[in-house]
């Protein structure tokens, strides 16, 4: 599925695979690097290979093209790159665009590496109360709790979802070292990467800490959420291409009776099945991507692409497993460790019946929406 790709945007897909081929395959199996060794490493390649600050907007605020990164992104995964860590640096999330005193307290330091963000929005299912925040003078004093905040316990700042009392929902910059921040745990999920929860007792920040005018805080959380939604999506359909690279290959290499496992009509069925599945997910992703360039409103579409993606790239691996054998969930085979990496992508950024419950809620309750 070529999708029409300009020459630069091949140029662009080709330097990922170059990069993914040439480095970070090596590093990502490196098992003498730490996580924070490697992401340096990843980052100095990346660097060199100029891909690196590629989601970061450019000196004028202008987003990074959405089909520029969607190329690369899944041209990364489909080297077998798909969550390698490191790759872009980090990007300016819900920050982007703020003004002082953010941008030179945190926004600067957050793109320069220098200061590490957590993304607070998933709450306890039985807090009494979703975080909320009085006003004091020129503070916020926030109360409440956040239970699933990726890279949480090495953030210097999270940025909140708050609900502040007469204005209404909030993103907040709140430094995890402020009198009342507690860390209450931290965890990993068994996809390798770690986690934090939260407890605000009483936080003080400035008012300046929340981000745009008073009730903007919902909308700049989705458009960050979409963004995040679209990444995954990307990740998603470049992995799924991989994995069907390695069944196919499979399929293909005879086993010790001289037959190949894909001369028996089952398995073509089933493979045919999951190539038409995963250009269904390239079609629907790409026409996304173009629509976010095109300054849509994307929000509907970007939930469709990173749920119906992650669903079917978890089916291509499932698939895929089943086909292979009980090697494939031997520890440390690609197909077992890929498997656990696209299942949590079902639940993170929105579990998926809840995705599909939002959509069909803005066309039901609020006439909206283009799905
Ligand atoms: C790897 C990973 C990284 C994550 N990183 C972050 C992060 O950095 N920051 C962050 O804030 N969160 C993060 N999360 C949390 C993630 O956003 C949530 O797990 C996800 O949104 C689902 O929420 P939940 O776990 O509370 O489950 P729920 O939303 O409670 O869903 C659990 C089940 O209940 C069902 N359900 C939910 N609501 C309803 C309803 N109204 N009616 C009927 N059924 C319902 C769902 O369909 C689902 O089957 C991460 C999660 C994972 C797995």
């Amino acid at each position: 599925m070529p999708d029409f790709l300009t020459p630069e945007l091949l140029a662009w897909r080709d330097r990922a695979t170059r990069l993914a081929h040439d480095h970070l395959l090596a590093l990502r199996d490196d098992v003498s690097l730490d996580e924070r060794n490697r992401r340096r490493a990843v980052a100095a390649a990346s660097r060199q290979a100029g891909l690196h600050g590629l989601a970061q907007p450019a000196e004028d605020g202008t987003a990074p093209s959405a089909l520029t990164l969607l190329v690369v992104r899944e041209a990364l995964a489909a080297a077998g790159c798909g969550g390698v860590r490191g790759v872009f640096g980090d990007g300016p999330g819900v920050l982007a665009g703020v003004g002082e005193p953010l941008r030179g307290t945190h926004l600067g330091p957050l793109l320069a590496g220098e200061l590490r963000a957590g993304f607070a929005f998933t709450e306890p299912v039985d807090a009494p109360r979703p975080t909320w925040a009085r006003i004091e003078g020129e503070e916020l004093v926030i109360t409440g709790q956040k239970s699933y905040v990726t890279g949480g316990a090495d953030a210097d700042f999270l940025t909140a979802t708050v609900e502040v009392e007469g204005e209404g929902p909030a993103m907040v910059v709140v430094d995890t070292d402020l009198p009342g921040v507690r860390m209450l745990r931290r965890f990993a999920s068994f996809d390798g990467s770690h986690h934090a929860a939260f407890a605000f007792e009483e936080v003080r920040v400035p008012r300046t800490h929340a981000l745009g005018r008073p009730g903007e805080g919902r909308g700049r959380a989705l458009e960050r959420i979409s963004e995040v939604r679209r990444a995954i999506a990307a990740d998603c359909t470049g992995t799924a291409m991989w994995v069907l690279a390695l069944l196919a290959e499979h399929l293909v290499t005879p086993r010790r009776d001289g037959r190949r496992p894909g001369d028996t009509e089952r398995a073509r069925l089933r493979y045919g099945d999951l190539q038409v599945k995963v250009y269904a997910a390239r079609s629907l992703v790409y026409r996304t991507a173009r629509l976010t360039d095109a300054g849509e409103n994307v929000v509907n579409e970007s939930i469709a692409a990173k749920l119906f993606a992650s669903e079917v790239a978890g089916e291509v691996v499932d698939g895929a497993i089943q086909l292979v054998g009980g090697e494939a969930l031997v520890e440390g085979h690609p197909l077992e460790q890929v498997m656990r990496r696209l299942r949590t992508l079902r639940l993170a950024e929105g579990e998926s019946d809840v995705l599909r419950v939002n959509v069909a809620r803005g066309r039901l309750d609020l006439g909206q929406g283009r799905l």
